[in-house]
């Protein structure tokens, strides 16, 4: 049988690889890598039949040392605390790549709520926001939307959160409604920052954008807008899948098509003009350019050699694994990682969070320009010390990240 793989493993792995090169004295190596605070809470929750069921639910706090916390919440059913351990720490990793006052958490649920009512979703919602709320808060930890998980979700928790403290708190969540104070530019900001990446990979590559053949997988938040995103600049879109199948066309899909064909039907299977095929064989593709914006451990050793494309644009966190890492760089694969390639979403939720603190609000064109700032900055970092060290850009952008963690960790001392 096939050994599942665990995500905090390859992201301690991750980590190892870069102190090592960092040459981090031993104490800060172990400081940076144990997460802060690890909430296990059971969520109770009376079904639609009047039968409860609890739930166990998590919030990891992984690293505040560069500001508050700041991670999304996962409503799935293989969520663990393990994975959730990794996402806070890559939470913390991209925070510090995009350069923006965080650090990193991450909260989920093991649910299915494919399986529950909206009504059922919003009191797991409202009970999970109370067992966590003694360490959420504008100052603390701030969650955001994740896989299965909306701007609705995000809404039950503002209110959950802002009737316990007896007043409206809109900062202690992004990702929320623009009626009770989230950003314009943030349902996008993910899949934006993915084309702006991708753009300026293109550049530095001397390629060109037109006609580019991508391939997403994925076509939830991050997915659909990055599809939607690239074809604006100019690519064609062949290939799209989710859960429950893929669809290709090689001579290019309708993304506003199938949009709107998926918020009608739930799925990309039997979008027009399409035809389906085998998700097995969906990575391996002809393309120039390989989005996965699914979920983690994707591209592993079994599939790595298989992969066509010249870019991958990593939307999803943890997608490669470090053994399909080193295969795709030997074969010169350009991979934008992670902490980098989906830092567009944080970066956003950053920006809705100082407009909710300041209780003043900014134009979308605002928001996608400093958007378009913070990513091309962060390209041009991790791009020119991925070159200097010949290295790969996960690991210039990994050791970019913990330099400036490690830092931050040395100038404010450990208490007491
Ligand atoms: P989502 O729930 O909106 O969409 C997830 C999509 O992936 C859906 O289309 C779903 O059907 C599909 N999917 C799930 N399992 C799949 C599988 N095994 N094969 C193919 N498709 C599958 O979630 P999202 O917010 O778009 O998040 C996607 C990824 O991006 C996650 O890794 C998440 O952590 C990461 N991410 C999200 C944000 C954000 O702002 N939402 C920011 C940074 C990173």
């Amino acid at each position: 049988m096939k050994k599942k793989i665990n995500p905090y493993e390859i992201c301690v792995k991750q980590f190892n690889k870069v102190a090592d090169k960092l040459e981090l004295e031993p104490g800060i190596r172990e400081f940076l890598i144990k997460p802060k605070r690890q909430l296990i809470v059971s969520v109770p929750v009376e079904m639609d039949d009047g039968s409860y069921k609890v739930f166990d639910g998590y919030r990891v706090q992984h690293n505040i040392a560069r500001g508050p916390a700041k991670g999304g919440i996962r409503y799935h059913q293989n969520v663990t605390l393990d994975e959730v351990k990794a996402l806070a720490t890559w939470m913390t990793w991209k925070c510090a790549v995009v350069n923006v006052p965080y650090g990193g958490a991450k909260g989920g649920i093991t649910c299915d709520p494919t399986k529950m009512s909206a009504r059922e979703i919003e009191r797991l919602t409202r009970r999970y926001t109370a067992e966590i709320s003694i360490i959420i808060g504008p100052e603390k930890d701030i969650p955001a939307p994740d896989v299965n998980t909306n701007a609705q979700t995000m809404s039950w928790i503002m209110d959950t959160y802002s009737v316990l403290k007896g007043y409206s708190v809109p900062g202690v969540v992004t990702g929320k409604p623009l009626f009770i104070g989230g950003s314009l530019g943030r349902d996008a900001a993910t899949g934006r920052g993915v084309m702006y990446v991708v753009r300026e990979a293109v550049k530095c590559l001397g390629l060109q954008l037109n006609d580019m053949k991508v391939v997403v997988q994925g076509f939830g938040n991050v997915g659909s807008n990055a599809a939607l995103l690239l074809e604006e600049i100019g690519c064609k879109i062949i290939g799209i899948c989710d859960v429950y199948g893929a669809v290709y066309n090689k001579k290019g899909i309708d993304i506003k098509k199938a949009v709107d064909f998926v918020r009608s039907t739930g799925k990309v299977v039997g979008l027009p003009d399409t035809e389906p095929i085998d998700p097995a064989e969906f990575l391996s593709l002809e393309c120039d350019i390989l989005v996965p914006a699914a979920l983690e451990g994707q591209i592993t050793k079994d599939n790595a050699d298989k992969i066509q494309a010249k870019i991958i644009a990593e939307g999803a966190n943890g997608p490669t694994t470090p053994e399909a890492d080193e295969i795709l760089f030997d074969r010169g694969i350009f991979v934008i990682p992670d902490i980098l390639a989906n830092a567009g979403g944080v970066s956003v939720s950053y920006f809705e969070w100082v407009q909710d603190l300041m209780a003043h609000y900014w134009t979308e064109e605002e928001v996608n320009s400093k958007l378009e700032k913070i990513m091309k900055d962060a390209f041009k970092q991790v791009y020119d010390s991925a070159t200097a060290q010949k290295t790969s850009m996960r690991d210039a952008a990994y050791m970019l990240a913990v330099a400036r963690v490690a830092e931050a960790t040395r100038i404010r001392g450990i208490y007491p």
